[in-house]
């Protein structure tokens, strides 16, 4: 009989309950009563969780976890399991359309991808925090003249305070990942929305730092316009030297 190899899903199981805990306090940070968490896997975080006067649901895509949720947290888990994957589930489903906080240890293979997706409900998710890969981390919350700002840390800084809390090794993983990791958090901030079209914005971002070694003037000639004053000292720059502001300040231009 032939055995169909299971999808890879990220998992790497943390088993270090002190670990567990200090990630599940990081939603103290945080008013919202509501909170989500992805890949509970078997639960190590969820049940610190469940400690907190929160209302808690969890979104797990992986059957066996599920299962195991089902029969070991009964009672507080009841009716808030999910099995779904986070990237495709309707989120305006959720907590009856209201505001809601997220916790993970991450997957990391599609931490970018969930990232991408808090951007889509920003107006509804004030607070976010967990763990992902360290690198990504660093990367989120550098700011510009950094070689890890990039285009996730642009667009979600826009929106939301980010702070990295604390490295973690990988050796407190079961299966221990490659890399390490870290734990961090994410407060909306008070902008509403950006004082420039914000679907420009965010193509100016991305096409600014798919050649990020090009200047602005070079990197930014696929969306120009005919005709644009390219004169000032800014186009001689390279998107990592550039704060969020400034980045508002060009996508002006194109408009
Ligand atoms: N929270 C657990 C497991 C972390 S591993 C712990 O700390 O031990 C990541 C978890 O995310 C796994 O349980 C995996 O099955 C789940 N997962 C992976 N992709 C997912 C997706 N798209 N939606 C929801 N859960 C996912």
């Amino acid at each position: 009989m032939q055995v169909r190899a299971k999808k890879y899903l990220g998992q790497h199981f943390l088993t270090d309950l002190g670990i567990a805990s200090r990630i599940a306090d990081t939603v103290d940070q945080t008013a919202e009563r509501n909170v989500l968490e992805i890949g509970p896997g078997m639960g190590v975080l969820t049940q610190f969780l469940l400690e907190k006067e929160k209302n808690l649901q969890v979104i797990e895509i992986d059957g066996e976890s599920v299962e195991y949720l089902k029969e070991n947290f009964s009672r507080g888990l009841d009716g808030r399991i999910i099995e779904g994957d986070f990237l495709k589930f309707n989120i305006d489903t959720l907590f009856d359309g209201a505001s809601f906080a997220l916790i993970g240890n991450y997957p990391y293979n599609i931490s970018s991808q969930i990232f991408f997706r808090v951007l889509d409900y920003r107006d509804r998710i004030p607070f976010v925090s967990g763990m992902i890969q360290k690198e990504v981390a660093r990367r989120l919350a550098s700011g510009p003249g950094n070689k890890d700002y990039g285009i996730l840390s642009v667009l979600l800084q826009a929106y939301y305070d980010i702070e990295y809390l604390f490295t973690v090794p990988p050796g407190v993983f079961a299966p221990p990942p490659k890399v390490d990791s870290a734990v961090l958090s994410m407060k909306r901030n008070g902008v509403k929305s950006l004082p420039c079209d914000e679907r420009l914005f965010k193509t100016v971002v991305k096409t600014a730092f798919n050649q990020r070694r090009k200047t602005l003037r070079n990197s930014l000639k696929p969306i120009m316009k005919e005709g644009m004053d390219t004169t000032s000292d800014l186009w001689n720059r390279r998107p990592e030297q550039l704060s969020v502001a400034d980045f508002i300040n060009l996508t002006l231009k194109f408009q």
